[in-house]
């Protein structure tokens, strides 16, 4: 089985604001939730370490997410007001991951340069008794960068281990964001020059078009889109969430890859979630329709991944039929073989293209 690398995941934010714990069987959260206000909010978990491993599942883009409080859909927990608040919210994430890893060194391990990656994988290549498993890697992804209060703080949050940084959510003071449309601003063009410096990995995910399109031609760095869905298969969707052509274009242009995302309002105009039960649904071959739009766009299966964001405001009753839990995104690779995509191809899609791309992008 191929292993598997997701680019986007709410770990931290599902800890301190449902007080998940991922060590934990999916069914077992499932089981300890039911009957509270979880489900019906972030829907039933979907992400937990034995799934992992039933998945392959060898490592995570594990994000630092605060979210504006003029959103009030988001939850009340982990809310800024203002950026000193943001900084503290989002460093507090690195205290978490940090902890997590520290105390389940078996289960969970942080990732911030190559040699750690390679380490990460070569123990998933190895042989484990029945009992035990392979350590899941981490790798820091900052979701909107209201969390960074100068450039000069990039030296800072660098030397935690930060690797991946996202302008963008909502709108941030850096650029327009998702239902907020706008440019980069100056700030966000100081952020992104001073980004070079380090190498940062600049994830497009969330960013309005016109400041996609301005970070490709000034960012000179890596780029990514962590997860994102292609607009050309979403038209009629009154949002700007997903990527349009240009952008897409403009990741494969410069070898980036883009994490699809599994959800069924991603994949399907119109889609709303009925509390409960699955009523509305969506089959797992239209997000194979989305990876396969990059990969007609690219010529080449190297350019598309999967970034599930599993447990990120939804849970089992968003995702695909086929789908119950982050170990069935093996299903993925069945479906790419079904529909003519070689065996290195689909490996590529489920890890092999972030693999190849963090290893060239993270420091040795
Ligand atoms: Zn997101």
């Amino acid at each position: 089985m191929p292993l598997i690398i997701d680019s986007h995941q709410d770990i931290a934010w599902n800890m301190l604001t449902y007080g998940r714990d991922y060590t934990r069987s999916v069914y077992e959260t499932r089981r300890l939730e039911a009957g509270s206000v979880i489900p019906e909010r972030n829907g039933d978990c979907t992400v937990g370490w034995p799934e992992y491993q039933r998945g392959q599942v060898a490592a995570v883009f594990a994000t630092l997410f605060a979210a504006p409080a003029r959103k009030k859909e988001v939850g009340d927990v982990i809310q800024y007001a203002d950026y000193e608040t943001a900084h503290r919210l989002y460093r507090e994430q690195i205290d978490i991951y940090r902890k997590l890893a520290d105390s389940h060194p078996d289960k969970f391990r942080l990732i911030a340069s190559a040699k750690e990656l390679d380490s990460v994988i070569e123990h998933w290549s190895q042989p484990v008794k029945d009992d035990e498993g392979h350590p899941v890697g981490l790798i820091y992804l900052m979701e909107g960068a209201d969390g960074i209060r100068t450039p000069r703080e990039l030296a800072e949050w660098y030397d935690l281990g930060l690797r991946i940084i996202g302008l963008a959510w909502a709108g941030t003071r850096y650029c327009g964001g998702t239902g907020e449309p706008g440019a980069l601003t100056e700030d966000g063009r100081n952020l992104i020059s001073a980004m070079m410096d380090y190498n940062f990995i600049l994830d497009l995910s969330h960013m309005d078009e016109a400041a996609a399109l301005e970070s490709l031609d000034r960012y000179e760095g890596p780029v990514i889109a962590t997860h994102s869905n292609c607009a050309a298969l979403m038209r009629g969707a009154e949002t700007n969430r997903h990527l349009p052509d240009p952008v897409i274009r403009g990741l494969i242009e410069r070898d980036g890859v883009i994490g699809l995302i599994p959800l069924n309002s991603f994949l399907k105009v119109g889609w709303l979630r009925k509390s409960g039960s699955r009523r509305e649904e969506v089959p797992l071959d239209a997000l194979i329709a989305h990876i396969d739009y990059i990969c007609q766009l690219a010529g080449d299966a190297n350019h598309a991944g999967i970034g599930s964001d599993f447990d990120g405001g939804f849970g089992v009753q968003s995702i695909p039929l086929e789908l119950d839990t982050i170990a069935d995104l093996q299903m993925v690779g069945a479906k790419l073989l079904e529909r003519g995509y070689s065996e290195a191809d689909a490996t590529n899609i489920l890890g092999g293209n972030w693999l190849r791309f963090l290893r060239k992008h993270l420091p040795g």
